[in-house]
């Protein structure tokens, strides 16, 4: 630094603690470092506790908050502050891996917009308050006395003690059938396939033991129920002895669609129809065995020969030949759906197809085994789809709830524009928001309180997908809270527990005392003889409670009868809109971290924007190039977004990706791009009624006005540099393909 001047405002900037409100303090209570608001107030770490020795990291194990898949932690905290998260290597779903959102959650926590006082709704407007006037008026609504059956909760995916807490706040309420389970991006359709044709919602794949994965927009490395899990296993199947290959099918290149040996771009809503003609090829070239289909559903599939299949769906019949080639010589094999995103509302039937390649394949009980099942009911996941949301908004249509409870979602953004939820919220007389952030939704609500961040507080969590092993997980405070003024959740709803019942909650003080008493209650098996100390100790220091699953005993594998209408198309409205959600801004809620906003998108390398994804014939056809705004409108509304032209998507799809477009939540998410959301068309599949979330058509245009496009790279030439190297399709089915033809 010789020679160059520094001052104290620019040194704290560079060592990061200004703009993010960090703070320098020993691990009691944290004096801030608020330099925006003019105020400085530092305070040397000379008196540190007795255990801290300055410079020296400690790590503390818990669980990534950052999406339900519950991911075990280990968080590095250093002079009482933590600075860095990485995976848990004693957990069955990352074993020691995170993502790149898990990465980011620090973000969250030493945001500069966190969320520090309760607010209330005074003459309309949200304005501070105190903890005790926000409670105050939640117990007008909600206290003993109060006819509480008009109660609901809207929660994300939940699970753990949180989970119990929340049926217990509304069992007391008399409202217990009132919550809600809301999630963008879920498995509901697939989900509910499993529960039909093999007895069970969640069973486990075995990645390792097959030969081949064909998945039908299943993204398991990217946005797919448990990304880090699915990406160990897809390492598992791709290191075999034989090498496993893999086969993407969807109209929007995934991560996992750009991971696959062969990728191929289907017409939206004809998933289904590529399933059928693979089957038929099966049954009829291989002579697979069809006894276990039904003759109904033998006729079906003998309906999709080469020529349906390739007017139908758009892909060629030498493609479904060699696909079905694979998975007869490669046995087993595992077949995947994530249907939930189909495009004509028939996501169930088209999954149910996909799972017919797994019965007729035999497939079931080898690559496809029972999950078993957690012995403690009340702490499993409550996964969330779209169809608890508009049963939701149809209540509150109906005025049916006095008081509305929302936690771990912000459904005012990600709902459907359709829906009007923002709006039809203003029926319901209470809305409480338990939040970090100044939300779309908390915008909305008349009591917002300012929880902990996920590494202050206590909870416990159970993913629906878990993994080689049963667990529960544990998340425990790694640092003091940054805020005074900040409550965890789990203290929380005991004091609205109290309200109601205070003979029952009143012997806790709070969540932890609620939380030591559910773990010195657990049976003898699971403590394995261990004392209440030093078995709280384990968990602690182990980041989760071993769970012994009960065996599940053989899948069943019925088939059901599948019934796919054949394609339609839409003279004025020809394209399909596809909200495409990808591992970082998942459904929006990381839109306020700026590490994820400046991660590229793995296929466009778009950093902080949104844009809309076309095939070159497309864009040919519009006469738009890279960086033109192109207009798309469906029967909802209208956005506009930057081309971005690339072959990996069906030219009868424009894709625009989920997490912008924010009108609240900070600085670095507000007014940033658009929300393909608003402008879904309220198409829903027949069978589960779950939004089909490809089934929006959209008619495009080129708005007229042009703009670079921001992306990491900037090209996708390589400028005769040979920055990639590239070998001959021979050397590669020598060397890459175990002598077998895979490309
Ligand atoms: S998948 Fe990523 S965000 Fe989700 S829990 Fe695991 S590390 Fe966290």
């Amino acid at each position: 630094m010789s020679g160059n001047e520094i001052n104290r405002r620019d040194f704290l900037k560079l060592m990061g603690v200004s703009g993010a409100g960090a703070a320098l303090a020993g691990c009691d209570m944290p004096s801030t470092v608020t330099l925006e608001e003019g105020k400085e107030e530092v305070i040397p770490y000379v008196t540190p506790e007795e255990y801290v020795i300055p410079g020296v990291g400690v790590w503390y194990a818990s669980t990534c908050r950052q999406c339900a898949a519950a991911c075990g932690t280990h968080n590095r905290v250093r002079e009482g502050r933590v600075l860095k998260v990485e995976g848990n290597p004693g957990s069955p779903v990352n074993h020691g891996k995170l993502c790149q959102m898990g990465q980011a959650g620090l973000q969250g926590h030493y945001n500069p917009d966190r969320l520090t006082q309760p607010l209330v709704r005074k003459n309309g407007a949200l304005t501070e308050a105190s903890w005790d006037e926000a409670l105050g008026m939640i117990k007008q609504h909600a206290g003993s006395g109060v006819n509480g059956g008009r109660t609901a909760w809207v929660t994300g995916t939940v699970s753990g003690h949180q989970a119990a807490l929340v049926q217990a706040h509304l069992d007391v309420m008399g409202s217990a059938a009132h919550h809600y389970v809301h999630e963008v991006v879920n498995n509901a359709v697939g989900q509910a396939v499993n529960r039909e044709v093999l007895g069970e919602a969640q069973p486990r794949y075995l990645f390792d033991k097959a030969g081949v994965i064909l998945s039908f927009g299943a993204d398991f490395l990217g946005a797919w129920q448990s990304p880090v899990h699915f990406t160990g296993e897809y390492a598992k199947f791709r290191t075999t002895a034989q090498r496993g290959v893999l086969v993407q099918v969807e109209p929007k290149m995934t991560l996992t669609g750009a991971n696959a040996d062969l990728w191929l771009a289907v017409r939206p809503g004809t998933e289904g129809v590529v399933a059928l003609g693979i089957a038929n090829v099966l049954l009829t070239k291989f002579n697979r065995d069809g006894s276990r289909l039904s003759a109904d559903v033998r006729t079906t599939i003998a309906r999709y020969d080469f020529d349906t299949v390739t007017r139908l769906s758009g892909v060629a019949g030498d493609r479904i030949a060699k696909v079905a080639g694979w998975l007869n010589e490669r046995s087993p094999s595992l077949v995947l759906s994530g249907l939930s995103a189909e495009g004509q509302g028939h996501g169930y039937d088209a999954a149910a197809a996909a799972m017919l390649l797994n019965i007729i394949l035999g497939n079931v009980g080898k690559t496809i085994v029972s999950g078993g099942s957690f012995p403690f009911t009340h702490l499993t996941a409550k996964a969330g789809n779209t169809q608890s949301l508009t049963a939701f908004a149809d209540g509150v249509e109906k005025g049916g709830y006095d008081a509305v409870f929302f936690y771990n979602t912000n459904p005012v953004f990600t709902a459907p524009g359709f829906m009007a939820l923002g709006d039809k919220l203003s029926k319901v007389p209470l809305k409480v928001v338990f939040t970090n952030f100044r939300d779309e939704t908390a915008m909305r609500a008349d009591v917002v309180l300012p929880i902990h961040s996920a590494y202050e507080e206590w909870g416990t969590h159970v993913p629906a997908y878990q993994g080689d092993d049963g667990f529960i997980g544990v998340q425990q405070p790694v640092m003091e809270p940054l805020y005074a003024t900040t409550r965890g959740f789990g203290d929380v709803v005991l004091d609205l527990l109290k309200m109601r019942a205070a003979d029952k909650y009143n012997a806790f003080p709070d969540y932890y005392a609620y939380l030591r008493k559910e773990f010195a209650g657990l049976p003898a098996d699971v403590r394995k003889g261990a004392g209440e100390e030093v078995f709280w100790q384990q968990a602690l220091q182990q980041g989760l409670v071993p769970v012994k699953r009960k065996e599940g005993g053989a899948l069943s594998a019925k088939a059901v009868a599948v019934n796919i209408p054949d394609y339609s198309q839409n003279a004025e409205y020809p394209y399909h809109l596809i909200p495409s959600p990808r591992l970082g801004m998942w459904d929006g809620r990381h839109a306020n971290l700026p590490w994820l906003q400046e991660s590229p998108d793995q296929i466009s390398k778009v950093v902080w924007e949104s844009w809309a994804e076309i095939h070159p014939q497309t864009a040919q056809k519009l006469g738009v190039e890279e960086g033109d705004y192109l207009r798309i409108t469906s029967d909802q509304g209208t956005i506009e977004a930057k081309v971005y032209i690339f072959k990996g998507i069906h030219p009868d799809a424009v894709a625009v990706p989920l997490g912008q477009g924010h009108e609240e939540y900070g600085r670095y998410a507000k007014g940033r791009g658009v929300n393909p959301l608003k402008i879904l068309s309220p198409v829903h599949d027949g069978k589960t009624g779950e939004l089909a979330m490809f089934g929006t058509r959209v008619k495009v245009a080129k708005a007229g006005r042009k703009e670079t496009l921001v992306r990491l790279g900037g090209s996708e030439a390589q400028h005769g540099r040979k920055l990639v190297a590239t070998i001959t399709a021979d050397v590669f089915r020598r060397t890459e393909g175990g002598g077998k033809d895979v490309v």
